[in-house]
């Protein structure tokens, strides 16, 4: 675990046998400086004057480590893309220290702030881009109220990486930026597999005995822990999973390694968010066979809780109700994901048809250019008194082809609306809340569940556009917008709107 002389020496990156991390020092960049700092900052107790510091400055883009810190990278491994990649690990992400607030314990973490001994093919370096997406979304997750690792500082290194060739054959330089991620625990199901995959069961029996310890403690007596453990990280994870189908969030690279063993959205790489409601689209342009696209986050989320699974029985041995757990995700998913559904939609009660009524929905809403965001707030505007040609009126901005809707489609979707409406007249009848009318109850209770702002692809690109001119004030604009997702921002409602044409192909992803 000794420190390198020269962290860029050939040996330095390697596979590291029985080890669960290694010691690492960030790079230290000297013309580093802070780009942005999220309000997370006052949750975690530090204040104004710190905030401005020049030791604030040091900390966060790794020039100085504070004196008690150890600064380590994890090792881990993982499925990539349903494969089995082998060893893996933290090959740009370094963990400077943990501290106390709020009374919880984070960890402190740069991402882009130079090699580790898991850098494998990779400078452990990250471009701007990349890393104003991942500091705005974590963000924007996290006022959306979705689990996620959370971003504390944007800042740049100060010099240039090199990422692609030009098509010219000239290689092209980018601003490298670093961004201090905030969480409870970084520990991925990946982790886990590390130790399982090479025997090491001691160190598997340790890990998740911490990580039980301090994140699950209510179940850390329990005669049967480990098995509650895996049960109780299902539920984190299906939570999250139908949070992001709630919102329309793809993350794009769903493999074991980013899955956070506390439920928590974790490596904003390609992610992106629907703008047409499709089921098989994914914002990652590698991903041929479509493997992570939207309406697969579900299904892929079991397959790895699978190789959870697999990697805790160990510490179980018995896989029937390991497998009785999994089975178990299904009708949960089933269930959570109807009750979701049935929030979008203004429903309080269940009916039979709601089922029907979901699902038509669905597959209406595929046939035409329908934005998720926008279809779904603006339906919050119809109530039991509307008419059809109400719903066309008022939805019809979510429409990106609305002229040239083909009649069948129409028609199909008129039929939804009809049954909608009827829908709703029932439930007027039936509703029974104390003090609101339903009319109000139910508009609340859609506008807490369809975000009317959401960091859109091509809004990032917009961001990412102008800090390259070193132009600052849209990420400001922003990151204050996504803090109120769901409250109308009529100084941001130009950013309510359909993407717009030139957005329209798809954006690579190259970090
Ligand atoms: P991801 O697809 O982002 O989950 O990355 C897969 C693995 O590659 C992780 O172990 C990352 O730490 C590593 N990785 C990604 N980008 C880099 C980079 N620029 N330098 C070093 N390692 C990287
Ligand atoms: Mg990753
Ligand atoms: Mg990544």
């Amino acid at each position: 675990d000794a420190l390198p002389k020269d962290p860029i020496d050939e040996n330095y990156t390697r596979q590291v046998g029985n080890v669960a991390f290694s010691r690492v020092e960030p790079v230290k960049f000297p013309k580093a400086r802070l780009l942005h700092v999220s309000n997370f900052a006052n949750d975690l107790g530090f204040d104004e004057a710190f905030i401005n510091s020049k030791e604030f400055q040091e900390i966060f883009t790794g020039q100085k480590i504070p004196s008690e810190a150890q600064p380590y990278a994890m090792a881990y491994a993982g499925h990539q893309f349903g494969h089995w990649a082998g060893q893996l690990g933290d090959g740009r992400a370094i963990n400077l220290f943990e501290a106390n607030s709020e009374n919880k314990n984070w960890t402190y973490q740069l991402k882009g702030a130079g090699p580790t001994p898991y850098s494998r093919r990779g400078d452990g370096f990250a471009v701007l881009r990349s890393s104003i997406r991942e500091h705005l979304c974590s963000e924007a997750m996290h006022h959306l109220g979705i689990a996620t690792t959370r971003s504390l500082s944007l800042s740049l290194t100060g010099e240039k990486i090199l990422r692609d060739m030009l098509y010219d054959g000239n290689p092209e330089f980018e601003p490298g930026a670093i961004v201090c991620r905030v969480a409870e625990s970084f520990v991925r199901f990946g982790n886990f597999q590390h130790f399982a995959a090479q025997g090491e069961n001691e160190s598997l029996k340790k890990l998740t005995d911490h990580i039980i310890l301090h994140h699950y403690p209510k179940i850390a007596e329990s005669p049967n822990k480990y098995m509650e453990f895996f049960s109780a990280v299902c539920d984190r994870t299906l939570k999250m999973i139908i949070d992001w189908q709630r919102v329309g969030f793809v993350h794009g690279v769903m493999n074991t390694d980013n899955m956070s063993i506390l439920g928590l959205t974790i490596d904003y790489g390609p992610y992106g968010w629907l703008e047409p409601y499709e089921l098989d689209w994914t914002p990652n342009t590698t991903d041929r066979n479509g493997r992570y696209t939207f309406g697969q986050q579900p299904e892929i989320a079991l397959w790895n809780l699978l190789q959870l699974a697999n990697a805790l029985y160990p510490l179980i041995e018995d896989s029937k109700p390991l497998e009785a757990r999994l089975m178990q995700y299904k009708t949960d998913y089933f269930n959570s994901y109807h009750t979701m559904m049935s929030d979008k939609l203004g429903l309080f009660n269940e009916k039979n048809q709601d089922q029907k009524l979901i699902a038509d929905l669905e597959s209406t809403l595929q046939l035409h250019e329908c934005d998720m965001t926008l279809f779904f707030r603006e339906l919050s505007k119809i109530d039991q008194d509307s008419s059809v040609q109400d719903c066309w009126n008022t939805l019809q901005i979510a429409f990106y082809n609305y002229d040239q809707l083909q009649e069948t489609h129409r028609d199909q979707l008129e039929n939804w609306f009809q049954t909608y409406l009827d829908r709703l007249k029932v439930e007027s009848v039936g509703y029974d809340g104390d003090d609101l009318t339903f009319a109000k109850a139910r508009t609340q209770k859609m506008n807490a569940t369809n975000p009317k702002y959401v960091l859109r692809n091509y809004i990032a690109q917009l961001v990412i556009t102008e800090a390259e001119k070193e132009n600052y004030e849209l990420l400001n604009e922003v990151y204050a917008m996504l803090k109120n997702p769901y409250d109308e921002q009529p100084e941001y409602e130009k950013w309510y709107q359909k993407r717009p044409e030139w957005a329209r192909s798809k954006v690579g992803c190259s970090q």
